[in-house]
């Protein structure tokens, strides 16, 4: 089994599970986080907008 991300060889088995490295685990986490704070960080400017 494989990373999906990069392509390294999964050793322990949490990785295998999620498919992905814990580098890249922690990656995808972290853009995900990234993701959802854009959109609150739109609703701030929102907010801020109206004030
Ligand atoms: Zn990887």
């Amino acid at each position: 089994m494989e990373c999906a991300k990069c392509g390294r060889e999964l050793k322990d088995e949490k990785s295998r599970q999620r498919g992905y490295g814990p580098v890249c685990w922690k990656k995808i986490q972290k853009a995900k986080e990234e993701q959802q704070h854009e959109s609150t960080e739109d609703e701030i400017r929102f907010e801020k907008g109206r004030n």
